[in-house]
This record gives structure tokens, C-alpha cells and sequence, in this order.
């Protein structure tokens, strides 16, 4: 009987449950079924049950329990819409809605796992640079100021560069710099052939024209996403680097094999590096997109709509977690002192499909991307 010790010895959370393939209630297969992780073992039939009808293949999925005194082992028998269970060799029906009452505990979108992994695989294309060149890759980060949080972003950029076996070239410019200034350094990177990306830490001092200095920066080598014809390119589908924060988030997606066709998205904040070129990647994977701004009348009303929320706000545990349905994927990328982001994360962590956590979610996916786009700018340019 496929019924294993480990799951019989639980007593809280039993993890398997049996499915038709291709019959899957709503809540816990298909898209969900990769967005929660639930691990599913394809099985011929004859080895499962008898009753199932005319399937070739059950999956055999982690899910928690129906009652919570005891583990749980059971079939789907949908040619009857229904669910029909095994217990201890008893047998029994209990309807779909039976399914609505068993919880389970929402998936953990690891970007700093994914990051990690990240990390290796780009490693073996820096050293595959080296020996194919005699080259190392160079990304400059100019750090305009001294806003410590920036400071803090930069030196963490510059380690992950040595943890991938590149180089980084640190300038730091005071906080008096001109735009004129600041425009001259970016052209001398421009201009430097052992550089391959360049980054320039947002925010810089407010008497800077920010847009100016990011626009200045060579398309080739604007592996931070930040240039408008950047942006246009990714918005119409064209190669080009995205900004990496949503960039991240979307390798994120990736990582976890989550499909975002047809999701309704809800991105909440519009600025331009995180949720304009958001809600743009999201567009171009077939997602329908809400912006929702301050001056978006009821957000919360947008928001219990979304299978897919990022919030992008700025303002720590903003978007509340009442706001947001059962059924949504959730993107943190807000941080604050303190370790939270935009969203009020803890009540949700039980009853939603996925979410990034804070911190460990969307910051390390940031901090990859920049990387893996560097390396990619390196292998076009040497
Ligand atoms: P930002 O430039 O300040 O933009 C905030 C956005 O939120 C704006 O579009 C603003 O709308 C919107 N907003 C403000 N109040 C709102 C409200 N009451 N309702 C709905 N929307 C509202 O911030 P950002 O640079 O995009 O950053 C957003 C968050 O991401 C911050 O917490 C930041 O720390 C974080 N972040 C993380 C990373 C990372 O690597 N993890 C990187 C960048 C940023 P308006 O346009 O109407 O003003």
C-alpha cells in the first residue's frame, strides 16, 4: 500500500495526497502545485488504486491535512467529482469541498538560495572568460555621496563581483558633485574598454539630474537596467538588460518554474526602475498588469483581485495583509530598517501561494542580476 512510514509517523502534517493528472481541483495543482512546491510523484496506476478510472498516471502530491489528528492518504476519484480516500484500508467519500478546508503552508520564494545558485553557474563562465581571454570582467559602481544605506548596497555589490571571480572598480565622488561632474565620470567609464558594466547608485544627492546621468550611461554597458532605451527595448520585447531589481524578481519567478500567463498582476508603485519596468516584464509575460500609484483610488479593492502582487511602495508594511487573497503569489521588494518590506508578510505566510521573504527575497535576486548581466556584457564585449 502506497502509504509510507514517514507520513503514517506524522501526526500534524501529513505530505502526500493522490491525484488524476489532468484532473486537479483548483486550489492545489496545476499552477499551484509548482507555486507551492508541493512535491508530486507521477505513478502508474495499477500501483495505487484500482478505483481510479481510466487514468494512466496519479500524482502523488505533498499537502497538509484534512483533520489534524490524523494522517491522510487519498485518491481522487473524479470520474464522480469526487474525492474518495483510503485510510488504514478503509474507504471513504467526501466531497471537493472537503479539499477547501485542508491548509497548507505557502511556498518561500529563496532568492538568496536562488542567488546562490546563481553565483555558481556564473562563476564558471567568469573562469571560462579568463582562460578563453586572459581577460577579467570590471563592473564600476559609482557611489555619488555618502548616504550610508547606499554605501552598504555598493560594498555588498563589490563582494558579490570578488564571490564570482570579477572585478569591481569602486569610485566614490562627493556629495557636492555637479551633474556635469558626475556625467564626465560616467563618460570616462564609457570610454574605458576593461569596463563592462557600470552601475550608479540610486538614489544620488537631489541637486544631481538623476535621469540624465542614468541615460548617459552606454546601452552596452548599462547592466543595471537604468537607461530609458533600455527600458524601451525590454518594454517591446527587444534584448536588452532589465532593471535588476524587477529583473530579479522575474528570474525568481523562473527559478521556481511559477507560470505567469494569464495571472492579473497587481504592481503596486510606478517608479522607474522598479515598478514601470515591473509591470512591463510581467506585460511581456503574458500577465494582465495594474499599476496602482498614490493616487490609485481603493487600492485595497485592486488588490483582492491579484494572483500576483508586488509591492513596490517604499513605506514599511504598507499593504496590509487583509488586503490580499488566498490565492495570490507575493513579491515583497520593499526593505526597512529592521528587516521588513512594503507588505505585512506574517499573517500571511500560512494562506497564500508564494511569497519572498524579508529579508532573503528580492534583495539577493537584485544583487545577481546586476552580476549575471555584467557577465553577459563581458562575454558580448571581449
Ligand atoms: P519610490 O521611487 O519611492 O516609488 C514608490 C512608489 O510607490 C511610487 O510610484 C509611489 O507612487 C508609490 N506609492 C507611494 N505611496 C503610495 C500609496 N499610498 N499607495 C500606492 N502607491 C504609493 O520607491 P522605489 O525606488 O520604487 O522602491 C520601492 C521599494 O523597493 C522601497 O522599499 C525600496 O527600499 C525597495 N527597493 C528594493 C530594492 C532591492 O534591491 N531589494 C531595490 C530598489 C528598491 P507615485 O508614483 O504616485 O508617487
Amino acid at each position: 500500500m502506497l502509504y509510507p512510514a514517514e507520513l503514517r509517523a506524522q501526526t500534524f502534517k501529513p505530505k502526500n495526497v493522490v491525484g488524476v493528472e489532468g484532473f486537479e481541483p483548483p486550489t492545489f495543482c496545476s499552477q499551484s502545485r509548482r507555486a507551492t512546491g508541493l512535491r508530486y510523484t507521477p505513478l502508474p496506476l495499477r500501483r495505487t488504486c484500482r478505483l481510479a478510472p481510466m487514468r494512466a498516471r496519479i500524482l502523488l502530491m505533498h499537502i497538509a491535512t484534512v483533520n489534524q489528528d490524523m494522517p491522510f492518504f487519498c485518491i481522487l476519484h473524479l470520474n464522480l467529482g469526487r474525492l474518495t480516500y483510503r485510510f488504514n484500508g478503509k474507504r471513504a467519500k467526501i466531497g471537493h469541498n472537503i479539499l477547501g478546508t485542508l491548509s497548507m503552508s505557502s511556498l518561500l520564494l529563496d532568492g538568496k538560495t536562488i542567488s546562490r545558485q546563481m553565483e555558481v553557474s556564473m562563476k564558471q563562465r567568469v573562469d571560462a572568460l579568463k582562460s578563453r581571454t586572459g581577460r577579467t570582467p570590471i563592473l564600476a559602481t559609482l557611489l555619488v555621496g555618502d548616504d550610508p544605506a547606499s554605501a552598504t548596497y555598493v560594498r555588498m555589490k563589490g563582494e558579490a563581483c570578488r564571490r564570482v571571480g570579477m572585478q569591481s572598480l569602486p569610485l566614490h565622488l562627493p556629495g557636492t558633485t555637479r551633474t556635469d561632474q558626475l556625467l564626465e565620470a560616467i563618460q570616462g567609464l564609457n570610454d574605458n574598454p576593461d569596463v563592462q558594466g557600470i552601475l550608479l547608485q540610486h538614489p544620488v544627492p537631489e541637486a544631481i539630474d538623476e535621469r540624465l546621468c542614468f541615460d548617459a550611461i552606454a546601452a552596452s554597458k548599462d547592466v543595471d537596467g537604468v537607461g530609458c532605451l533600455g527600458f524601451g527595448r525590454m518594454s517591446m520585447g527587444l534584448p536588452a538588460y532589465g532593471s535588476a531589481t524587477p529583473q530579479g524578481i522575474m528570474n525568481l519567478l523562473k527559478a521556481y518554474n511559477i507560470p505567469l500567463q494569464g495571472l492579473h498582476a497587481v504592481v503596486v508603485g510606478r517608479s522607474p526602475i522598479l515598478g514601470r519596468p515591473m509591470a512591463m516584464m510581467l506585460l511581456g509575460a503574458d500577465c494582465t498588469v495594474t499599476v496602482c500609484h498614490s493616487r490609485t483610488r481603493d487600492l485595497p479593492s485592486h488588490l483582492r483581485h491579484a494572483d500576483l502582487i508586488v509591492g513596490a511602495v517604499g513605506k514599511p508594511q504598507f499593504i496590509q495583509a487583509d488586503w490580499i487573497p488566498d490565492h495570490a503569489i507575493v513579491i515583497d521588494a520593499g526593505y526597512h530598517p529592521g528587516g521588513i518590506g512594503d507588505i505585512e508578510l506574517t499573517p500571511l505566510v500560512d494562506r497564500i501561494k508564494a511569497y519572498t521573504p524579508v529579508p532573503g527575497g528580492v534583495g539577493p535576486m537584485t544583487i545577481a542580476t546586476l552580476m549575471e548581466q555584467t557577465v553577459k556584457a563581458a562575454e558580448l564585449a571581449f
